[in-house]
């Protein structure tokens, strides 16, 4: 459906970005790999991609939070695999802590990942996408960018802002066959969710067992974590031609989270 599209993924090396590389590899897009690993370790998975879905697959080592790492990744991404169609920012962290304790610093790092880096990659692709009248901007956002939840300042935050960013850059690019759209998982059961737990617990005072029932999984009306393959195949649709007329819209995958 998207042979030889070029996409570009941040933050691919786990989790919903790598899901959604593999996916948009197995729709025949040639894809740039995103990490903040050395080369060397983003390679296996390339190799990997690139042997079971025949398409042209590349290791960007880049440090998200890093602007200047962000411009040589744009340049390096052209150079291998030629302009790129498909842009999905995904790249992200969390940090979980009370305001009163929170590390200035950890805001300026978490903001920095998960917001501003979508600004540097989208200011690097949208002009040239509309000058060629074809491009798909996701933004993998959160449940967190339309709701809040203790603790987690900079994330929400960062969150919400990505939703802003998304609508501006769907405004901008509307008449021009670029879509910009966000999608919102609720929890999707990755090592970022699994890395917090403990956090979680500490910052609630109880148990494992219970941040994941009465904290994670209780907003979540159908009581179940997402699955990395829905958000995959939902940003798969989007960069459809059955998704062009959907831009600017932040959609939720949160089990109904965001419907109370
Ligand atoms: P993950 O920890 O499995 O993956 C995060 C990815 O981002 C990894 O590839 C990591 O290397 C990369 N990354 C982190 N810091 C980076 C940096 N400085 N430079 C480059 N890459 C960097 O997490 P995930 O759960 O797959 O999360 C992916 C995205 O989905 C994040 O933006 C997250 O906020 C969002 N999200 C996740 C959930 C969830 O429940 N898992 C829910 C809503 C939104």
């Amino acid at each position: 459906m998207l042979k030889n599209k070029v996409a570009l993924v941040t933050g691919a090396t786990s989790g919903i970005g790598l899901a959604i590389a593999r996916a948009l590899a197995a729709e025949g897009c040639a894809v740039g790999v995103n990490g903040s690993r050395a080369k060397r370790e983003i390679t296996p998975l390339t190799d990997e991609i690139s042997k079971a879905h025949g398409v042209k697959c590349v290791a960007l080592s880049a440090d998200m939070a890093d602007p200047k790492e962000i411009a040589e990744m744009m340049g390096r991404v052209v150079a291998e695999l030629g302009p790129v169609d498909i842009l999905v920012n995904n790249a992200g962290i969390q940090h979980v802590s009370p305001i009163a304790g929170f590390p200035p610093e950890k805001w300026d790092q978490l903001i920095a990942i998960n917001l501003s880096s979508a600004f540097h990659t989208t200011r690097a692709v949208l002009g040239p996408m509309m000058d060629r009248g074809w491009g798909r901007i996701v933004n993998i956002a959160s449940a967190h960018g339309l709701v809040a939840s203790p603790y987690k300042s900079a994330y929400v935050a960062a969150k919400h802002g990505m939703l802003g960013l998304t609508k501006v850059t769907a405004l901008e690019a509307a008449e021009k066959g670029v879509t910009a759209n966000a999608i919102c998982p609720g929890y999707v059961w990755t090592p970022l969710v699994e890395k917090q737990i403990p956090d979680q617990a500490r910052a609630h005072g109880m148990s494992e067992k219970d941040v994941i029932e009465k904290v994670m999984l209780a907003p979540q009306p159908n009581k179940k974590f997402a699955t990395v393959e829905e958000i995959a195949a939902l940003t798969v649709f989007l960069c459809s031609d059955m998704g062009a007329s959907i831009t600017g819209a932040s959609l939720p995958v949160d089990g109904g989270w965001t419907a109370r």
